[in-house]
């Protein structure tokens, strides 16, 4: 054990019980959803965004705990890995700039980062997102696709490539993902995943499998 982690040990960020970031019983307590689809593409998720996961990613993200990102990204390989699917290359959702500066780090870029690792694909970073949208809190299905329009675009000078992989944290209605999907597109590659750490409660889409 660390000396840090001896004077400060560790609490879980799913129920913060001390002993580790991720415990034991958060993580085997996780509830496996079924690979939905958004859009025609398979979508790939560690669970529900409910309990100590939905403690965890709020965590992760707000408090902010950027050294989650390893904890969290394992079980989403493993999600990925259970369903099956080969992706040649990964990437991620971008944050508007200014955003990047308020919190610091990017954390759906953390966990593709760490994903790319685990699985020994290359991590590409080519969207960007090219212009702020206000927050989708409380808007629509619709309201969010209006407000995600031109958002994103593959800025990298290479081509994406087919069946790409793109990670991001929450998928609540899947408008930001599949703004981003349409953006490379749009650049000629497809993506071949979504895949985040949970999905909203009330997302029609995932029960369809
Ligand atoms: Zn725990």
């Amino acid at each position: 054990m660390a000396l840090l982690d001896m004077i400060f040990p560790p609490r879980c960020a799913g129920c913060d019980r001390y002993g580790a970031v991720w415990c034991r019983s958060c993580a085997t307590g996780l509830r496996r959803v079924p690979v939905g689809t958004l859009g025609g593409i398979p979508l790939v998720a560690t669970g529900r965004l409910e309990g100590p996961l939905q403690q965890a990613i709020h965590a992760y993200k707000y408090r902010p705990r950027p050294q989650l990102a390893a904890a969290l990204a394992e079980p989403l390989g493993g999600a990925l890995l259970a369903a099956g699917l080969l992706l040649p290359a990964l990437s991620f959702v971008p944050l508007h700039p200014r955003r990047l500066r308020e919190r610091g780090f990017n954390q759906a870029e953390r966990l593709a980062t760490e994903l790319s690792r685990r699985l020994g694909v290359p991590l590409l970073r080519g969207l960007a997102r090219v212009r702020a949208t206000p927050a989708q809190v409380g808007l629509s299905q619709a309201e969010r696709r209006v407000n995600l329009q031109g958002a994103f675009q593959w800025t990298a000078a290479q081509a994406p490539p087919a069946g790409l992989g793109l990670v991001d944290d929450v998928c609540t209605t899947g408008a930001t993902l599949q703004a981003a999907a349409q953006a490379v597109a749009e650049s000629g590659g497809s993506i071949g995943a979504f895949l985040v750490l949970a999905v909203a409660q009330t997302l029609p889409a995932v029960a369809v499998t």
